[in-house]
């Protein structure tokens, strides 16, 4: 959970910039692109919906759709989904970054989640990307640090696509965040 001894303590902002960091509330208000370059088809949104209610519902974090996202302000809305591939390396399945920072340093107030489309939106890579935007990390930036393939660190493995449980370990660090 960010911060580690890694990360250093403050929240990154920019694509692919730094580490992830916390989101700035435990009630998290999310939304989905429904329309234009990164919309999610009906059964993309299905399977981050299934995630979050699997895997998320059952810690201290709150989950609630914004059909009314919020870009702009202090308030915007925690977490905005796209389905897109713009920006990412080859190699690279998908993203999260911060937009905005919060109050304190640590949090941010909006990011993204970008993973690409064709298949690649898995309950697993919904869950590391999701796990991302609440602060965790993979293994070589945690504290202590461990394989990024650890089975320790849950969906947080790398590579994404590994493991759809959130896992004890992650769920004791959101719970004991937020
Ligand atoms: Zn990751």
């Amino acid at each position: 959970m960010f911060p580690t001894s890694v990360t250093g303590g403050t929240c990154w902002t920019g694509f692919r910039t730094g580490f992830p960091c916390q989101t700035d509330n435990s009630a998290v208000y999310f939304y989905m692109d429904s329309n234009g370059e990164y919309e999610l088809e009906a059964t993309d949104k299905s399977t981050v919906n299934n995630a979050i209610d699997g895997e998320y519902r059952p810690t201290a974090l709150a989950f609630h759709y914004d059909s009314s996202p919020v870009f702009s302000g202090s308030g915007e809305t925690d977490i905005i989904y796209q389905e897109g591939s713009t920006g990412l390396p080859d190699s690279v399945a998908g993203t999260t970054w911060c937009n905005a920072k919060g109050g304190d340093g640590l949090d941010c107030d909006q990011q993204y989640i970008r993973i690409r489309g064709n298949g690649y939106i898995t309950y697993a890579r919904s869950c590391h990307e999701t796990g991302h935007a609440v602060g965790l990390q993979h293994g070589d930036n945690s504290s202590p640090r461990l394989l990024n393939s650890d089975s320790r660190l849950g969906c947080l493995v790398t590579p994404s696509d590994g493991h759809n449980d959130l896992g004890a370990n992650n769920r004791e660090n959101v719970n004991a965040t937020y």
